[in-house]
């Protein structure tokens, strides 16, 4: 695998990145649509239930009118036989049968009066419901404009992104190409990953043994991470310029907890030091004390005392204060004389 193949496999990846993140834009898309529409869908098939209802109705009554129809010419029929019966008997008979038909006749009429009064009704209502349907497909109409529209263009976009990709997939060893694939397919969507900057996969984080990232960095082969199997490749300019920002951030906070920390210590030595000064001053203003039995103006004594004995002290310490001060005299003393000579 050379360099350039590394770089394109990352280049194919990032195009992924980029396809996989419109598809998912598009599919919000279609939810959001699909909320949108909810009420006018609601809307429709309430309009729809009805007028298939309405349709069932009409046809029963339709067929009921027909079966009226006939019931009112065999009426018809019956009368006229009336008028030619010539027994009683038969009279009866034919009575019977005009009883018959009337009131079957009545009972269709009831039921096709019933049927009308029904189908009024789910009229008026379907007359509402479409009102209120067209009433849901104005109010959401904006919305679903706004919204298709930036589907829309989402949709141009992915079809842009998808042609790009196709291009520059071509470009690549197909060999290789096929390997990014299967990778790309099995994983969550990464295949090629660089390598950290103390030598770990980018993707895994599992560390890579010191051979192997010498041959991501300068061999040929093409070298998969043994932890999540991804592609490696040597960590890039802005890889590092990222990890460097991320090592200087912890650096300086390491710098802050130290500076805290000697801060502290000052503190803690300070602190000491007035103890230890304290402690002195209480020994040596007992030590006074049993020297001075007559206890007149015992502190100033004490103060007097140590600081001739500081005096002392300087005086013993740094001896060559008082040499360096002879030979500066001495000296002009000399310079004294050769001017006084020379004069
Ligand atoms: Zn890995």
């Amino acid at each position: 695998m050379t360099p350039q193949t590394r770089t394109s496999l990352k280049e194919l990846q990032e195009l992924d990145h980029e396809i996989a993140q419109v598809r998912s834009t598009l599919q919000d898309f279609e939810h959001l649509l699909e909320e949108v529409d909810a009420p006018v869908i609601r809307s429709e098939q309430d309009v729809k239930g009805l007028q298939s209802r309405l349709q069932e109705i009409k046809l029963v009554e339709s067929r009921l009118e027909l079966t009226i129809e006939e019931r009112r010419i065999r009426t018809k029929k019956v009368q006229e036989r009336m008028e030619g019966v010539r027994t009683v008997r038969e009279e009866a008979a034919v009575q019977a049968e005009l009883e018959m038909v009337r009131r079957a006749l009545e009972n269709d009429e009831k039921e096709a009066l019933s049927l009308l009064d029904q189908i009024l009704r789910i009229e008026e209502r379907l007359s509402e419901q479409e009102a209120a349907y067209e009433e849901a497909l104005v109010e959401i109409e904006p919305r679903r404009v706004e919204l298709t529209q930036e589907r829309q263009g989402a949709e141009d976009r992915l079809e842009k992104l998808e042609g790009e990709r196709g291009a520059f997939a071509e470009g690549i060893d197909p060999k290789e190409r096929q390997i990014y694939e299967s990778i790309m397919a099995g994983s969550g969507g990464v295949a090629v990953s660089e390598l950290t900057q103390d030598g770990a996969c980018g993707n895994c984080f599992s560390l890579v043994p010191l051979q192997v990232q010498n041959e991501i960095r300068h061999g040929s082969m093409m070298i998969r991470c043994e932890g999540c199997g991804v592609i490696l490749t040597p960590e890039s300019a802005e890889g590092i310029a990222r990890a460097e920002a991320e090592n200087m951030r912890i650096l300086d906070a390491l710098r802050i907890t130290e500076a805290e920390r000697e801060m502290e210590r000052a503190v803690i030595a300070e602190t000491i030091a007035t103890e230890e000064a304290e402690e002195s001053l209480v020994v040596e203003a007992g030590e006074a004390m049993k020297a001075m039995p007559t206890e007149e103006e015992p502190e100033s004594e004490v103060a007097s005392e140590s600081r001739s004995r500081a005096a002392t002290l300087e005086a013993d310490e740094d001896p060559s204060l008082s040499e360096a001060s002879e030979s500066v005299s001495s000296s002009d003393d000399e310079g004294m004389d050769e001017e006084a000579t020379d004069v």
